[in-house]
Formats: C-alpha cells, structure tokens, sequence
C-alpha cells in the first residue's frame, strides 16, 4: 500500500491512486469540496443510507463532550460534528481549509438558531490557535483528505492541553471477508455512478472512494497517533473497521 505521508524521495503524495506534488494535491482536495460543498449532506445520506449520522453520533457520545470544555472539531465541513458536540453546551470551534465547506455550514447552524460555533478557515497542517487552547480535538471523515497527515496530528498534539483528547472517525479497510467483497463492488462501482448521476460529479466521488483505499490500515494509522505524541491511542472498528474510531491522549 502506498502511504498517503509525503514520499520524501519523490515528494510527492497520493491524490486518489494518483500521485502528485503536496501543493498540488491540496488544491485538488480543495477543488472537490467546493465542488461537492451545496450537495455535501444529501450524499452522505444517499452514499451511507443514512448510517453516517449513527457512526457521527457513537463517534460524539465517545468524545463525551461536556458543558464548559473548549473542543475543536476539525475539518468539520458542514458542522454535523460541530452540532452535536455543542449540543453538550461545550464551546466548538469548527475549523476547516475550505470556504465553500464553512458557508454551507454557517447556513445550517444559521436554520437550527445555533449562534454559539467559532468557524475558522484553517489548515489542520498548520493551526492559529496557541499551544494547549482546547480539550478535545475531533477530526470526521476529514484526515484522509490533508496532504501532510503526520503535520496535522503534530498540530492536533500542540493545541491541546496536558490531558486532553484526540478524537478521529475515518473509513478504513474493513476485516470482514465476506462484507469487504460487497463493499467493494459498491465503493469502487456504484459510488462514482450516484455521484454522476445525482450531484453529476463522478469524479469527486470517485476520489473520494480512491482516498479510502489509499489510507493506513487502523494499527497502521495507530502508531501514526503514537508518533505524534500521544499516549493510550486505542481503535475501534465499526462494520469490521470499514469505518473506525481512532482516540488517543496527551499525556
Ligand atoms: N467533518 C465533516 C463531516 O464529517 O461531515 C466534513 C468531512 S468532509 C468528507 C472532509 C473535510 O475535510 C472537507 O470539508 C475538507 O475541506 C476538509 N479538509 C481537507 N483538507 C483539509 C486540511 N488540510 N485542513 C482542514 N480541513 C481540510
């Protein structure tokens, strides 16, 4: 498998099952969620039937937000993470590389009367925020997606304070043989086609799918967690590890 770190032979990195230069893949990244952003929630419900907001709501009851806590949600798009975890009465930052992501995010919260999120533009490679700012750090369905993943859980590491915790829900690589088959065949050949038909952007789903397969397996992605500092990093596989939880701590 290739390793979507940047190649320092080579310096470059995976865009799908293309490899390109880091700058490049970031504007590439940044291409298909402008271009997806309006449609970004309607297909995740069509994509996942409608599973990923159960995988969003185990994901936030195990962050266990509380009333008080500082939490930023990266690369939190269209604010699914965001909401719920406010819902706690903790006070979130949502912050993602890409405008078209936030402004559609904005509008949502602006319909649910949610006055109380902090949105940011910023890159996870490189955060404003100062060391130890928040006590809980959540990334969705958002790692596979930056360019430097080793950079971003650096930063991840650097704006929590001793004790706080890191929180990431991602697609892996599913260990159910049977279920993997199936799961195949439909990532590689029905998404891009919904993608086509629906949001008539089958390349964005496309890479979308590619990203999947080119990401870490979870012990992989674990010891990725590890390197960056952070301490009692544990897994959990949903649907086999088709999806899964990775958490660790700074100690
Ligand atoms: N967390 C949201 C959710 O679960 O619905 C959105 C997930 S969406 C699949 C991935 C998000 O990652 C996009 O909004 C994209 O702009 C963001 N992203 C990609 N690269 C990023 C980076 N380097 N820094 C911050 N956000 C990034």
């Amino acid at each position: 498998m290739s390793d979507p770190k940047l190649d320092t032979a080579s310096e470059t990195v995976s865009f799908g099952y293309e490899e390109v230069a880091p700058a490049e893949k970031t504007r590439r990244v940044g291409e298909v969620f402008r271009s997806v952003a309006k449609r970004y929630d309607v297909m995740n419900d069509l994509m996942s039937a409608g599973m990923h907001r159960v995988w969003k709501d185990d994901f936030v009851r195990l962050v266990n937000p509380r009333a008080g806590e500082t939490i930023l949600d990266m690369a939190g798009g269209t604010g699914d993470i965001a909401f719920r975890l406010a819902a706690s009465g903790a006070s979130v930052t949502v912050a993602d590389i890409n405008a078209a992501m936030l402004e559609v995010g904005m509008e949502r919260a602006a319909k649910r009367g949610l006055t109380s999120l902090n949105w940011r533009e910023q890159n996870a490679e490189v955060l404003d925020f100062a060391d130890g700012s928040f006590d809980g750090y959540t990334i969705a369905f958002g790692i596979r997606n930056v360019t430097d993943i080793p950079a971003a859980l650096a930063e991840a590491h650097r704006v929590l304070r001793y004790g706080g915790r890191f929180f990431c829900l991602e697609f892996s690589t599913t260990t159910w043989p049977g279920f993997g088959d199936i799961y195949d065949v439909y990532s590689e050949q029905l998404v891009p086609r919904i993608g086509e038909l629906v949001a008539k952007d089958g390349d964005s789903y496309r890479y979308l799918i590619e990203s999947i397969r080119r990401f870490p397996k979870m012990p992989e992605f674990a010891a990725m967690i590890r390197a960056a500092g952070f301490g009692q990093v544990k897994y959990r596989p949903i649907l086999g590890g088709a999806v899964a939880i990775h958490s660790g701590w700074k100690l």
